[in-house]
C-alpha cells in the first residue's frame, strides 16, 4: 500500500472516511470525494494527512459524467497515476414499491450504479496504461437477499455485482482486479436514519449479534485493495456478522 495513489468516492463520512483512513494508515496517498458536506470532507483528509500522506478533496457528484471527468483529471494532475479505486459513495431513498416515486428510484440507481460505472469507466484507460489497478465497490448484502422498502437500494446493489464481474472479466488481463465488498448492517449516518424499532428487529438476523462498526467495513476494502489480493477478482466480500451467510 505505500506510496500508491487511491481514489474513494464518498470519503467524506462513514465507510468512506474509515476507507480512506485505513488506507493511509498503510501508506497511500488519498484523493477523496463528497457530494455536498464540504467540513466533513476537509475533516476527513486532515486526518489522512496526520498519518503522513497527501489527501485531496473534490466536490463530485458521482452521477454525473462530466464532475466525474473532472474529478479524475484532477487527481491525475496531482498524483500522476491512480492504483485503488474505491467505490463507495451510494444514497438510500426507501419505500414500499407500490408507493416509491419514480425520482427516489432513478435518484438511487445514478449515484449508487451509474456511479459505479462512470467512476470506474474514468480509471479504466489510465489503469490500463499501467497494466496495474484494484477496484472495490461498495455493494450490500440487500443486494444479494433483497430487502423490503428497498427495491431502488437492492437493484442497484445487485447491479454493481454483475458490474463488477463483467469488469473483472475485462480487465483482469492486464492485472487489474475488480471486487465487491457486501456490508451488511453499519453503524454510519445511513442506518442511524432507520428508527430504533427497525433497528433492534434487525439484530435477531445477525449471527455475531451487534451491527458492525465502519472500520469492519474498510479493513476488507483495504485488503482488496493490497497487494496481498492480487490473485482475487470478481469475487464478492460480505462483511455482515454472519447475516447473508
Ligand atoms: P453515509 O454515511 O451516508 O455516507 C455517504 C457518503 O457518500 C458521504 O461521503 C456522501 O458525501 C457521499 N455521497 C452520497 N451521494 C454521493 C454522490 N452522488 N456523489 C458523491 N458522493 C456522494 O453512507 P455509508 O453508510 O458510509 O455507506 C457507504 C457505502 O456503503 C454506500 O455505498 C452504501 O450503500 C454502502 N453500504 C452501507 C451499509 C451500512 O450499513 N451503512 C450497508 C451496506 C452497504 P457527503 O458527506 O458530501 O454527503
Amino acid at each position: 500500500m505505500k506510496g500508491k495513489y487511491a481514489v474513494v468516492t464518498g470519503g467524506s463520512r462513514g465507510i468512506g472516511r474509515a476507507v480512506c483512513l485505513e488506507l493511509a494508515r498503510g501508506g497511500a496517498n488519498v484523493a477523496l470525494c463528497y457530494a455536498g458536506n464540504e467540513a466533513a470532507a476537509q475533516e476527513a483528509a486532515a486526518a489522512c494527512a496526520a498519518l503522513g500522506v497527501k489527501a485531496l478533496i473534490f466536490r463530485c457528484d458521482v452521477s454525473d459524467a462530466g464532475q466525474v471527468s473532472r474529478f479524475m483529471e484532477y487527481v491525475l494532475g496531482e498524483f500522476g497515476r491512480i492504483d485503488i479505486l474505491v467505490n463507495n459513495a451510494g444514497i438510500t431513498r426507501d419505500g414500499l414499491l407500490m408507493s416509491m416515486k419514480e425520482t427516489d428510484f432513478d435518484a438511487v440507481l445514478s449515484a449508487n450504479l451509474k456511479g459505479t460505472f462512470l467512476c470506474m469507466k474514468a480509471v479504466s484507460r489510465q489503469m490500463l496504461k499501467q497494466r496495474y489497478g484494484r477496484i472495490v465497490n461498495l455493494s450490500s448484502v440487500v443486494g444479494l437477499r433483497g430487502n423490503a422498502g428497498q427495491v431502488n437500494y437492492a437493484a442497484s446493489k445487485a447491479g454493481v455485482i454483475g458490474l463488477t464481474k463483467s469488469a473483472a472479466k475485462e480487465l483482469a488481463g492486464r492485472n487489474i482486479t475488480v471486487n465487491a465488498v457486501a456490508p451488511g448492517f453499519i453503524e454510519t449516518d445511513m442506518t442511524a436514519a432507520l428508527p430504533e424499532k427497525a433497528r433492534e428487529s434487525l439484530l435477531p438476523s445477525i449471527p455475531m449479534g451487534r451491527m458492525g462498526a465502519a472500520e469492519d467495513a474498510a479493513r476488507a476494502v483495504a485488503f482488496l485493495a493490497g497487494e496481498g489480493a492480487g490473485y482475487i477478482t470478481g469475487q464478492v466480500l460480505c462483511v455482515d456478522g454472519g447475516m447473508a451467510m
